[in-house]
């Protein structure tokens, strides 16, 4: 399997070469050069039995081997039994619950308590690896932006990992308090972490921009260090997510809820478009998936665009309470779009073009129905607030912010259409980890700190509070600083 740049200009690679870079040198995303199919007629079969016996590793295992075919069996092996063990708060990894009428696939029981942990605690076993494979002799610098959740799961994953430093940036004003504690307070000899006064596009457009600086790639390079991301443009972050779709399908058939060839839709609460696009790949392994629902808060980019063709990031930016979806230019479209335009790099290009310079794209006619297995769907913050105390008070079970979103556009979706194929919510974060929009939402009153806000719901709900977020607010802060936009090259060049 090779990898090729969505923009066209530049050479096919190796998955180990494709992980190492994060980005193309042509600027565009890496994709699997032809989808891999692993079940149904054309399928080279997938060993169910082995899936049965030894759960989510061997699914894993089974999804990374069919994309990262320059892997050995045991090179995989390795980093999925480095990844997915006691660090998890459940031997299942990736459980699936019944509750409000659909299925809540919990991605959540990692160390940081949101879905992120998925990819993130695979991500430093793939790379290292991948450092060995294509020789490459320099340190790894791994530069990431994140609305919130994966700065923390990148810094978990890398911390004291040998030969790699970690710098996060995150928008100092546009994370959750929880997340941002989580964040300042992380240890590790190689951890940099730094607050922008913006908001996420403001950070990932910045860390973006470093990486288009090839002067600079090569003053580092001179002193011994290579850039790479943890972000989702990461192709070693999107192939780990398809293997939870994989997985929580056959625990669906294995717990009887769906018969072998019923097909289900799934429903994701999208900010930057990987998660969704994972799920899409899933479909196109042969996992049964009618059709991915993407739900999107009050910036609904992803809601207009699915349904005019038109992506217009022209307006104004909300901050709602689900701050890892606050975003208006979700990087992982792009692939979809190469994908569904046959792989039509010049096309992806010119789109990406005007995205640069005008804030918008028109896909064009063919893009609307090529997209007919998409819906878009939005849901307004008092709506989602609504349905997760409805919920929590109906049938005892306790969403996040985020997953509230999902869970309102399927229940949307299902009425207005009513399609009644049975549907995985995928549930991004744990409650805990947005407690003050939560316990606010369960009518739990306001508190001047937000840290009280978890013990509240504990003693409200009696559910157990994630390891990971226990007694966060004691811990001593260890990155402070907060910078501008424009200081990102500085603050990275004195930090690796
Ligand atoms: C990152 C994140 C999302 C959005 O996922 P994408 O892959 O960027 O679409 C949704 N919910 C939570 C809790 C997240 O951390």
């Amino acid at each position: 399997m090779k990898f090729v740049s969505t923009r066209g200009g530049a050479d096919a690679v190796s998955g180990a070469e494709a992980i190492v870079a994060g980005l193309a040198p042509d600027r565009g995303l890496y994709v699997p050069e032809t989808l891999p199919k692993l079940f149904g007629e054309e399928g080279s079969g997938f060993d169910l039995a082995d899936v049965w016996q030894r759960g989510y590793r061997s699914a894993a295992e089974q999804t990374l081997l069919a994309y990262l075919s320059d892997y050995t069996r045991s090179e995989i092996e390795t980093c999925t039994a480095g990844a997915y063990d006691e660090k998890f708060d459940t031997a299942e990894i990736a459980p699936v619950t019944k509750a409000g009428g659909a299925y809540f696939l919990e991605l959540w029981p990692g160390s940081t308590a949101a879905f992120k942990d998925m990819a993130l605690s695979l991500l430093p076993y793939l790379l290292k690896i991948a450092v060995r494979k294509t020789d490459e002799d320099k340190k790894i610098a791994i530069l990431t932006a994140t609305s919130g959740d994966t700065g923390k799961a990148a810094l978990a994953g890398f911390a004291d990992v040998a030969d790699a430093e970690i710098v996060v940036f995150y928008p100092s004003a546009g994370v959750s308090a929880v997340q941002k504690r989580q964040m300042i307070t992380q240890k590790g000899a190689n951890v940099h972490v730094f607050g922008i006064r913006g908001n996420f596009d403001d950070a990932q457009t910045g860390v973006k921009n470093v990486f288009n600086d090839g002067q600079f790639a090569e003053e580092l390079a001179a002193r011994g260090v290579r850039l790479s991301s943890a972000n989702s443009i990461n192709i070693g972050r999107l192939v780990p997510q398809v293997a939870y779709y994989v997985n929580a399908w056959l625990r669906l058939i294995a717990s009887g809820e769906i018969a072998k060839n019923e097909s289900f839709n799934v429903c994701v609460p999208t900010g930057n478009f990987g998660n969704i696009l994972a799920a899409w790949y899933a479909k196109k392994l042969g996992v049964p998936i009618a059709r991915l629902l993407c739900a999107s808060n009050e910036n609904k980019v992803l809601t207009d665009f699915i349904r005019t063709g038109r992506y217009d990031t022209k307006r104004g930016f909300v901050l709602t309470s689900s701050p890892s979806m606050d975003i208006l230019v979700s990087s992982n479209l792009e692939r979809l779009l190469w994908h569904l335009s046959g792989g039509d790099g010049e096309r992806i290009l010119d789109l990406m073009r005007s995205l640069d310079t005008e804030g918008a794209f028109d896909a064009g006619d063919w893009v609307r129905t090529e997209l007919s297995d998409f819906y878009g769907g939005f849901a307004p913050m008092q709506r989602s607030h609504a349905e997760l105390a409805g919920l929590w008070n109906e049938d005892h079970y306790l969403i996040d912010t985020h997953t509230a979103v999902a869970y309102t556009v399927w229940k949307e979706y299902a009425e207005s259409t009513g399609d009644r194929t049975r549907t995985l919510i995928v549930s991004t974060a744990s409650p805990y980890k947005f407690a003050g929009s939560v316990a606010i939402t369960l009518g739990l009153g306001r508190e001047e700190d937000e840290f009280a806000y978890i013990e509240k719901i504990r003693a409200h709900t009696g559910v157990p509070i994630p390891y990971g977020l226990m007694n966060l607010d004691t811990k001593p802060i260890l990155h402070g600083e907060v910078i501008l936009r424009s200081e990102i090259k500085e603050a990275v060049s004195r930090s690796v």
